[in-house]
């Protein structure tokens, strides 16, 4: 929503003296200067600022000093060579009207205002633009992760679950051959936390089998089951075979948007990622910010030999298909034993380039 700059006393008096005048238009060029144009536009109720070329940003500028320094408040309108990309920032220096040379692209100048929801350069008008959301949102998370530098897993979740998220975050799990100890961890702090499945469709019979185990040995009270938009389903993979034509597409209408849809009610989500799997997680933070919202990794710094040693510390139950050759697990479609090394990740999408679903694309 376009605000204005609040008036000071200078500005009252100046827009006193330009409201004592009769009513008229205005021209200025976008390169007038404002002290001398306060004696133009000395009673006028439209001033319009001619932009010689696109190129040229002083007529935002001068919109902005005629605003701010003179509390203009009448009808001002941008005329001139206009482009529709620059619609959503006219309006935020205080333009109410344009009206550009150019004709033929009134329905671009109709979708403009609404192309971008967030802002990139800074204007009197004080929304947070793009530098200065990344900056607080860096400085949020270095301090996450110098908080939870020297905690153990537990104590991390313990803090996401019960005190810096409660109530707004959940757990995701593939339920997974890992799976158990993140589960775990969260069962012994509250079972009743959200924990996010995403069914494909094309899981396999075994994980749904653990699936069952687990909520029943861990006594999880809250699991929610995430599929696909049937609509989607049925426009983008009618024949069932999207996952061999372009899994990223496949990912994304299977798991990227019913996770995304799931995470409007949540402000954080727990993963079960570690550095140790390799590829794009090797320098996993605890805390992160990814395209959909803050990811907590508790695990992040866990060894494969520490997985092991909690499975068997808390007598867990295995994954059926762990002792298979499966060392990580998702779709029956995109998923094969790992042999032959290449790492825990080996038998993802085999034979493709693809790592990672997109679930956690930063
Ligand atoms: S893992 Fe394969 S089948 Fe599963 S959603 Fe991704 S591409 Fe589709």
């Amino acid at each position: 929503m376009l605000r204005t700059n609040p008036a000071t006393e200078t500005d009252r008096s100046a827009l006193a003296q330009l409201a004592s005048g009769g009513g008229k238009t205005v021209e200025l060029s976008g390169g007038a200067d404002w002290r001398t144009a306060a004696e133009d536009i000395r009673g006028a109720v439209q001033v319009d600022i001619r932009f010689a070329s696109f190129k040229d940003g002083r007529g935002f500028s001068l919109a902005t000093q005629l605003r701010t320094r003179l509390g203009y408040s009448g009808r001002l309108r941008a005329i001139g060579d206009l482009i529709p990309d620059q619609a959503q920032f006219l309006k935020r220096v205080g333009f109410d009207a344009i009206t550009p040379d150019r004709s033929d692209l009134a329905a671009d100048w109709a979708n403009a205002e609404r192309r971008y929801s967030v802002v990139y350069q800074p204007a009197h008008d004080a929304i947070a633009t793009i530098p200065a959301l990344r900056k607080s949102s860096s400085d949020e998370l270095e301090q996450f992760n110098a908080r939870y530098r020297n905690s153990d897993a537990l104590e991390i979740l313990h803090d996401a679950l019960e005190t810096t998220w409660r109530g707004r975050i959940a757990l995701l799990s593939s339920f997974g051959t890992e799976a158990a100890v993140s589960l775990h961890l969260a069962s012994r702090i509250n079972p009743a936390t959200p924990v996010l499945f995403l069914d494909t469709g094309r899981h396999f019979a075994q994980t749904e089998q653990y699936l069952r185990t687990l909520v029943d040995r861990l006594k999880l009270t809250d699991v929610r089951v995430l599929k696909p938009d049937t609509g989607e389903v049925q426009t983008e993979d009618a024949d069932g075979y999207l996952w061999q034509r372009d899994a990223d597409a496949c990912c994304a209408m299977r798991k990227v948007r019913p996770l995304s849809r799931a995470l409007d009610e949540f402000d954080a989500l727990v993963t079960g990622r570690k550095r140790f799997h390799g590829g794009a997680r090797t320098d996993l933070p605890v805390v992160e910010r990814v395209a959909d919202g803050l990811r907590v990794n508790p695990l992040a710094n866990w060894s494969a030999e520490q997985i092991q040693a909690y499975f068997q510390a808390h007598d867990l139950p295995r994954h059926p298909l762990a002792d298979m050759g499966y060392s990580s697990i998702g779709c029956w479609t995109c998923t094969a034993p790992a042999y032959g090394g290449g790492g825990l990740r080996a038998g993802r999408w085999p034979g493709q380039n693809k790592t990672e679903c997109g679930i956690h694309a930063r």
